[in-house]
């Protein structure tokens, strides 16, 4: 439905050039719910903006279905009415001088779409009825609340029917409880309509909850594509593991027979046999993979002693940090029994995931400390 091909998108700023889309490919299916998801500043917008047709590339094609709506080599830039998108932002964009009804009917009435205006009424209220907000048509936009904003937003982009619906970040202007409680209506709403959606979170939750596939941005660049499952359980490189959930990482060095040297001693892997003896590492280690034992326990393969530093109640299961030598590992452990002092932690081999040191070093670690 949406296919993106070596998009590339350079901004020239005061500090020089940035390649906000650095040679992108992407190809999104017919009904599909698609997530780029990035950090501040990895392109999730600019690809975005350009798949709408408001930003242009500097090189790449796009094609909606099987229209092509930008071609740099054949100068086609087909412009954003036409392309039969929905959009929803961040901010509610919605026009505050005008009506509920007014802000869905407008895009209906103008240009290309100019449908009849008994046909805009019915319109205008089905794409209400979709978002829940059935009755509130005369009501003037500003006296309603962000959540009700937003999804007039929402009725606003389907009311166009439209091909493709794309959303910037449009929950990161909701409270928590309320972002909850519209992403389960939007969920269910997009699967209801049919309508394939390309939607830009920094939100790994989101991401989970929301897609069929997502994209991991970096520096204007796709890391991977996959399902949550997929990208949380193998992921390809570090800054995807590092993003889509916590990590801790164990620096070392690959002996042969799938041993690799660490601060916290020899650790037994699976799956490095591409990797030469001698390569330097990182091992990744999941924090709810890790095992925590009493003392008690023999000890095993990939074992160590381990010394409790903190643990915080998390309701289903309780984090711990635990010093093994100089090295922090968080746990996550399912029983709820506290376990203090000296323990036995057990790292099993099948869990490690195991990725040579890159140039660029450790990705800035939210569970880690090493
Ligand atoms: P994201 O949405 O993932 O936060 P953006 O697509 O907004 O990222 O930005 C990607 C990069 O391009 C950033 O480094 C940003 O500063 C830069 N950038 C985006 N838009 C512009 C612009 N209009 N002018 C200059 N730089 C820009
Ligand atoms: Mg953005």
């Amino acid at each position: 439905m949406i296919t993106v091909e070596q998009a590339v998108r350079v901004f020239k700023t005061q500090d020089g050039e940035v390649a906000a889309l650095d040679g992108v490919d992407l190809q999104v299916e017919k009904g599909e719910f698609f997530v780029l998801l990035g950090p501040s500043g990895s392109g999730k917008t600019t690809l975005l903006r350009c798949v709408a047709g408001l930003e242009t590339p500097d090189a790449g094609e796009i094609h909606l279905g099987s229209r092509l709506v930008f071609s740099a080599k054949q100068r086609i830039v087909v412009p954003p009415e036409q392309r039969r998108i929905g959009m929803v932002f961040q901010s509610y964009a919605i026009w505050p001088h005008m009506t509920v009804f007014e802000n869905i009917a407008l895009p209906l009435m103008e240009g290309k779409m100019k449908i009849p205006k008994a046909a805009v009424k019915d319109r205008v209220h089905w794409a209400l009825s979709l978002v829940g907000l059935e009755g509130l048509d005369t009501r003037p936009a500003p006296l309603l609340s962000g959540g009700q904003q937003q999804r007039v937003a929402l009725a606003r982009a389907l009311a166009v029917e439209p091909d493709v619906l794309l959303m910037d970040e449009p929950l990161s202007n909701l409270d928590a409880r309320l972002r909850e409680e519209v992403r389960s209506e939007l969920k269910a709403l997009v699967k209801q309509v049919g309508v394939t959606v390309l939607y830009v979170t920094h939100d790994q939750d989101e991401a989970m909850d929301l897609a069929d596939r997502t994209a991991v941005m970096h520096l204007g660049k796709i890391l991977q594509v996959g399902s949550a499952e997929e990208l949380y359980t193998l992921p390809g490189e570090p800054r995807v593991a590092q993003f889509f959930g916590a990590m801790n990482w164990v620096h070392g060095k690959l002996e042969g027979h799938g041993v690799a040297q660490t601060p916290i001693g020899p650790v037994r892997v699976d799956g490095a046999d591409s990797l030469g003896a001698g390569t330097a590492v990182m091992l990744g280690i999941r924090p709810e993979d890790v095992e925590l034992l009493p003392l008690s326990e023999a000890a095993q393969e990939n074992s160590f002693l381990g010394q409790v530093v903190s643990q915080t109640f998390a309701g289903d299961h309780r984090t711990y940090t635990v010093m093994v030598g100089d090295q922090r590992l968080v746990v996550h452990r399912a029983s709820l029994e506290m376990l203090e002092g000296q323990v036995r932690v057990r790292i099993p081999r099948d869990k490690v995931r195991c990725f040579p040191e890159g140039d660029d070093g450790p990705p800035a670690a939210q569970a880690t400390v090493t």
